[in-house]
């Protein structure tokens, strides 16, 4: 009886998250995992699959357990020491990548991750710092565009006079450009829209997830200066910050690839709300939906 209560109480809090979000250890997560992926059948030579697969990303072992566990079938590559778990889902091929943390290695990922598997569309997701002090840790912010916060060019000003970053302007960051025929700088990556319509038609009909639409900024800093944050967030409307977004999306429009970035708030600086690692599962189960309407509303629909 008390087993049963006990049991109970647990199925209630997890079913209540993410209202209640709490700590995970880090140390022994990975652990667990690295013992995971050791049993699992290590795919050699090329991937076969009839159907090209949805590449989904997470930065970090946090972020992307949940996806990982949900494979059927799963088989590890590793290219260039990058982690590649290729499963099923749904009935689908999926691929899921850890692609590390930051910009190069995020692009380098995307990079071998299209050369390697050819993916129908790519979501990268993951955990995020709060721009806005209306977004809370468990909140997600769906990318209706990202933005390369660090590709700036200051005015001129000279030695002594100190330093200002807010006289800055936006450069961009290069990608290719299938009219010109050239590498070009954008200020803005966009969301595909039918990933990103997707993402909200799920929001509308999952009431657990507090979803916004936002621009994702990426850099390989992390920010804790509130008047910096603020600067970003009126100058260029960030809703959030991060290190991989705007560079896989990048890639993917060199290469033409359907692509949205998904991000759950997991601190805020504005609020005072620590790290939260547990926040990593909410992206990882709202991304789950997108990705099975997307494989039945799109991709089966389309055959
Ligand atoms: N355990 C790692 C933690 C890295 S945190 C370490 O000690 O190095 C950086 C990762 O979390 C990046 O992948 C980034 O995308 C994400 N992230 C979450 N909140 C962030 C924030 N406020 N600023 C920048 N990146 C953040």
């Amino acid at each position: 009886m008390k087993k049963f209560f006990a049991l109970l109480i647990a199925a209630l809090l997890w079913t209540t998250f993410p209202a209640q979000v709490h700590a995970v250890d880090e140390d022994a997560l990975t652990a667990r995992i690295e013992e995971f992926y050791s049993t699992l059948p290590h795919g050699e030579g090329d991937y076969q699959s009839r159907q090209r697969p949805i590449l989904i990303q997470g930065a970090m072992n946090i972020e992307t357990d949940v996806l990982i566990h949900a494979l059927k079938n799963p088989v590890v590559y590793r290219e260039l020491n990058y982690l590649f778990v290729a499963g099923t889902y749904k009935g689908y091929p999926v691929v899921v990548a850890r692609t590390e943390v930051g910009l190069a290695n995020a692009a380098a990922s995307t990079a071998l991750a299209i050369r390697k598997f050819n993916p129908v569309a790519v979501i990268n997701q993951g955990t995020a710092g709060s721009h806005d002090p209306n977004l809370h840790v468990g909140n997600i912010v769906v990318g209706s565009h990202s933005i390369e916060v660090t590709s700036f060019k200051t005015t001129y000003s000279p030695a002594g006079s100190g330093i200002d970053l807010t006289q800055q302007e936006m450069r961009g960051a290069y990608s290719f450009d299938e009219a010109s025929g050239k590498f070009e700088r954008y200020s803005e990556y966009h969301a595909d829209p039918t990933l990103f319509n997707m993402a909200f038609a799920v929001a509308n009909t999952h009431e657990n997830f507090n979803v916004v639409s936002g621009t994702i900024g990426t850099s390989d800093s992390w920010l804790n200066c509130v008047d910096y944050i603020n600067f970003l967030h009126e100058k260029y409307g960030t809703s959030c910050e991060e290190m991989e977004t705007c560079a896989v999306a990048q890639i993917c429009h060199t290469a033409g690839i359907p692509f949205v970035g998904i991000r759950v708030i997991s601190n805020s600086a504005l609020t005072g709300e620590d790290f939260s690692a547990e926040s990593a599962t909410v992206a990882q189960n709202f991304v789950l939906l997108v990705v099975e309407d997307y494989i039945n509303k799109i991709l089966r629909a389309s055959k």
